[in-house]
């Protein structure tokens, strides 16, 4: 098949999986009232990827796949793969932080690493391959979820203490897990769940906590709990970007799951686990930065319009505000280039440097994306907030009141308020919120990350250069008769 079309896309997700809402068990998630404008949203772009076929598909064997499942050879695939990953963020205004391109180039970096998964044992890395070449074909959407739930992180807890997947059966068939994930962003519109040990993985792990593996949704005992949506299916235009764009997230419960053998990749070894993570890390923080920047533009386009409506867009303030934000924009986009010409080779493959990858989302969820969040909040005021439901265009009266007093220098009220509600859904509203967290935590705790970045960096050329000045000032004391001796 390759390619899909949204409808196809939609159908897919009537697939009998558990999934609640509350006490509500999902039945299908493309026509239930409050996910059915995100799962739709998700079909637009499969949908596009068609129409768009001969700029975002590569042909294999005579059949025609997405970009978005490319594996990168050159500097040109990274191209074609950052096409494709851009048109799907540009569809959706980047705000997605969780489309499956995220999951696709997952995948597709364990495809490249097969020959790390097959060390253990050949059948692990054949097992990859297979699952690469039938999640591709199928065009599927995938979500996963490597961190264990939150229940005791203090000292010398560990995974036993916070109820971590873990093998508690082995069988002819395939090996039995219990346990809980956390967070499966964008569960109700995936097909398939996937998920690695979650990182890091020490040596000395208990092994039976050490499993990576892909499932359907509907796999049995299988239990998605989805948090509280934020969409208004009632009025989607009051809250457009919380309506559309809800990548719904949800802890999966795994109640005595089978794992069936052929979709296991990672068995009982922390090495593995430990050898995978670099390029895992670099292929997804390379995707999330490039989409990132369509978040960013989105957010100029907003701080730009907005300025230029009410006439704000003269004053030095405002354009430093937004002048910041096209400097930023302009840094990650260099960064993605440059890390891409930095690629390493492997296996006939190109691998980013995890450690000039990491910290783009590390700096863009820390810094510039709280920065972005901010200058719409500084740039409207209260305008963010005054902006009634559009209904009020239904009555002659009040629709009178509206196109006089909700206008814009440089707008009709209509126009106006339509920007207005995306700042607020970015901004004041509970998706906007959910975003700066999500922006802040979804690739690590970038606490911890900054200390992996200290404790494994090596310091001595830093170090050195202080050291060489240093021995400058020194050699110019000593001809002043300066010395430490007196
Ligand atoms: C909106 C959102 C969506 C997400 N989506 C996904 C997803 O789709 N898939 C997925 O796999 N993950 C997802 N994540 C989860 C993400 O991977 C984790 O949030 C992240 O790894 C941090 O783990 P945690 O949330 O368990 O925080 P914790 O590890 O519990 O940290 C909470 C606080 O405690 C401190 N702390 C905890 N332990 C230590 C320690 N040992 N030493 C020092 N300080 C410590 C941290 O610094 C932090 O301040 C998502 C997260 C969010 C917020």
């Amino acid at each position: 098949m390759g390619l899909r079309t949204g409808q196809d896309y939609l159908k897919s997700l009537n697939d009998g999986r558990e999934l609640y809402i509350g006490n509500e068990l999902v039945k299908d998630p493309a026509t239930h009232p409050t996910l059915r404008y995100t799962a739709q949203s998700v079909a637009r772009c499969y949908d596009l990827q068609l129409a768009r076929a001969d700029e975002v598909t590569f042909v294999e064997n005579g059949e025609r796949f997405s970009n978005i499942w490319l594996p990168v050879r050159t500097k040109a695939d990274f191209e074609r793969v950052r096409k494709g990953v851009t048109l799907w963020h540009r569809t959706t205004a980047g705000i997605f932080g969780r489309l499956h391109d995220y999951l696709t180039i997952w995948v597709t970096t364990l495809y490249m690493l097969h020959d790390v998964l097959s060390k253990p044992d050949p059948k692990f890395g054949k097992n990859m391959i297979e699952y690469y070449y039938y999640a591709r074909s199928k065009d599927l959407a995938l979500t996963h979820a490597i961190s264990m739930p939150q229940i005791d992180r203090s000292p010398g807890a560990g995974r036993k203490q916070n109820e971590d997947l873990h093998i508690v059966e082995v069988n002819d068939r395939g090996v039995v897990i219990e346990g809980c994930r956390t967070v499966s962003t964008y569960a109700p519109f995936a097909n398939e769940f996937i998920t690695l040990p979650q990182l890091p993985a020490n040596p000395d792990e208990d092994p039976d906590y050490v499993i990576g593996f892909a499932l359907p949704m509907n796999a049995k005992n299988l239990v998605f709990l989805c948090r509280e949506t934020y969409s208004s299916p009632e009025a989607p235009w009051d809250h457009p970007l919380s309506t559309l764009y809800d990548d719904l997230d949800a802890q999966a419960v795994f109640d005595r799951v089978l794992i069936p053998w052929e979709r296991i990749f990672i068995y009982r070894d922390p090495k593995i686990n430990f050898e995978i993570y670099d390029p895992i890390m670099a292929y997804a923080t390379w995707q999330a930065t490039v989409r990132a920047i369509v978040k960013l533009e989105f957010i100029i386009g907003l701080a730009a319009k907005w300025a230029e409506m009410l006439g704000i867009d003269a004053y030095p303030n405002v354009q430093e505000r937004i002048g910041w934000l096209i400097e930023w924009r302009n840094v990650l986009s260099a960064a993605v280039e440059g890390v891409e010409l930095t690629a390493r080779p492997h296996n006939g493959f190109l691998i980013p440097e995890v450690w000039k990858t990491w910290p783009l989302v590390m700096v863009h969820g820390t810094y510039i994306y709280p920065m972005a969040v901010e200058t719409l909040r500084v740039l409207t005021g209260s305008g963010v907030i005054m902006n009634p439901p559009m209904s009020v265009f239904k009555d002659e009266k009040l629709r009178k009141y509206a196109h006089k007093y909700f206008r814009a220098k440089g707008a009709s009220a209509f126009d106006r308020l339509l920007v207005s509600k995306f700042v607020h859904d970015i901004t004041v509203g509970s998706l906007g919120g959910r975003l700066l967290q999500y922006e802040r935590y979804f690739a690590a705790d970038p606490f911890r990350v900054a200390i992996v970045h200290y404790r494994f960096s090596d310091k001595s050329q830093f170090k050195q250069l202080v050291d060489d000045q240093a021995a400058f000032i020194k050699s110019l004391m000593k001809e002043a008769g300066i010395s430490e001796e007196g």
